[in-house]
């Protein structure tokens, strides 16, 4: 009997630290109003400080680089630095180049490791992930129309991608491309690694979003240009045609690292919630004391719980079997926890009136990127369409045309069943 929801002590004491850490020092990052050098110059400082507590870069594992946490712990520490935009980058898990890092580290040369991942490991480089092109659905990535020809012993890269995170600021991208357009759909595309500085990589923009000021310091998604971009054969991540296996090996820590962040969105969210409701006063009472203010609390805790549950239980599957054997599970929770995130926020600035729309509290800032979580990763209904099928999977339609429930069939049955005995209780009668 192995069912356990318990946290070491130790673990504990250093959930307690981070959480003390992003409170005090990371929030008041999020207000100030300074140059990006001089913000990159607090980040550093408190990057020292992660790294002196062993915190640094806790997705991989320490083979890989990193402090190897595991998933669940990974997900608890997440719920922490989730609270704040700014967290993941001061323990070094921001997303893209806590993705590209684990390709790297699973896929990559020594050479390409050494050259790529420990400096970003180390935070002195940064990566974008270039995938989704403007002309196809991105929901769908086996239609691409970027492509990679060999020529001597150098890669061609030829293609037009956007919404690639953190492009104007990367030092490389993983760039998806298809090698082989004849090979079955999950084979035809390949990784690269495309160092922004060569020629033909032109980055057009960033794409202007939702997310607005946040997205500073040239942090956003990026729409990027490969023409004849030439790159080294070494440039290849991992074999010709495996783009799809490792996008897939990508994605599914990384869409469950997000979950894990959402979590915390959601829970500083809910705290405004519940102290807007006790501190404001309307017809004679508090807020909290209308039943629908009521209802709002209840649902939110509710729904945090689910998916905490859901997110820490994925995590335990990956754990456990690997990202592989818990598509299922993440899936699940990508396409439940965007949802509670939205709907938490969402009360949370209905309950602040037009305070909780005005960008004089954090509410509407929160709710913003919130609207993004049901896109990125995969939108909701893709999510949902593979839960589904992965369930339906493990079912069988009955034969003929009644449901196998149906109860005067049933009944009949059990009559038949139970004859000798039912004959005998009616002859005792
Ligand atoms: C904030 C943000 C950051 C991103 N970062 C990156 C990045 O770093 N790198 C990168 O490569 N990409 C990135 N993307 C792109 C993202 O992965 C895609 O937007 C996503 O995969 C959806 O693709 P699409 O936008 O082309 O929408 P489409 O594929 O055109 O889909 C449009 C809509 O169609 C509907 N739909 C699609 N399939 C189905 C279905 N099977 N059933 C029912 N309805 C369906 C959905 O409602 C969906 O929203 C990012 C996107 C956002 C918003």
């Amino acid at each position: 009997m192995a069912w356990d929801f318990s946290t070491e002590p130790e673990f504990e004491e250093k959930l307690r630290w981070m959480d003390r850490f992003v409170r005090e020092e990371v929030f008041p990052l999020e207000v100030l109003d300074v140059d990006e050098a001089t913000f990159m110059r607090l980040v550093r400082s408190l990057q020292a400080r992660v790294k002196e507590q062993g915190l640094w870069a806790a997705h991989l594992p320490p083979e890989l680089g990193g402090q190897g946490f595991g998933q669940v712990k990974l997900g608890l520490m997440h719920e922490i630095d989730g609270m704040s935009p700014w967290a993941p980058i001061v323990f070094g898990n921001q997303a893209p180049d806590s993705g590209n890092s684990e390709v790297l580290a699973l896929y990559g040369t020594p050479e390409q490791k050494e050259r790529w991942l420990y400096p970003l490991l180390d935070g002195r480089i940064r990566s974008g992930f270039s995938m989704t092109e403007p002309m196809h659905a991105g929901s769908d990535p086996t239609v691409m129309s970027t492509t990679a020809v060999l020529e001597g012993d150098e890669w061609v890269l030829n293609g037009h991608k956007w919404f690639t995170s953190n492009g104007m600021i990367a030092d490389f991208l993983i760039v998806m491309a298809v090698t082989d357009p004849d090979a079955a759909p999950h084979r035809r595309a390949s990784m690269f690694i495309v160092p922004t500085d060569t020629p033909g990589v032109r980055r057009l923009r960033n794409i202007p979003t939702m997310a607005g000021g946040h997205e500073r310091f040239g942090y956003g998604h990026s729409e990027i240009v490969y023409e004849d971009v030439r790159i080294p054969r070494a440039n290849l991540i991992g074999e010709v045609g495996q783009g799809f296996t490792i996008a897939q090996m990508r994605l599914g820590p990384g869409r469950i690292h997000h979950c894990m962040r959402w979590l915390g969105q959601a829970r500083r969210a809910f705290d405004m919630l519940c102290e807007r409701a006790l501190q404001r006063e309307a017809f004679g009472a508090p807020l909290a004391a209308q039943e629908t203010v009521q209802n709002w609390i209840a649902d939110s805790a509710a729904e945090m719980q689910a998916a905490r549950l859901m997110t820490l239980h994925a995590a335990w599957m990956i754990d456990r079997y690997g990202s592989a054997a818990a598509r299922k599970e993440i899936s699940l929770i990508k396409f439940y926890g965007a949802k509670v995130l939205h709907d938490v926020i969402d009360r949370a600035i209905q309950v602040h009136g037009s305070w909780g729309y005005s960008s004089d509290l954090p509410l509407e800032e929160m709710y913003r990127h919130a609207r993004a979580a049901r896109l990125y990763d995969g939108p909701d209904e893709v999510h949902r369409q593979s839960v589904a099928r992965r369930i339906l999977h493990d079912y069988q339609a009955p034969e003929g045309w009644l449901p196998r429930e149906h109860i005067p069939t049933r009944r009949e049955e059990a009559r038949r069943r139970f004859a000798e005995l039912l004959d005998q209780a009616t002859a005792n009668l």
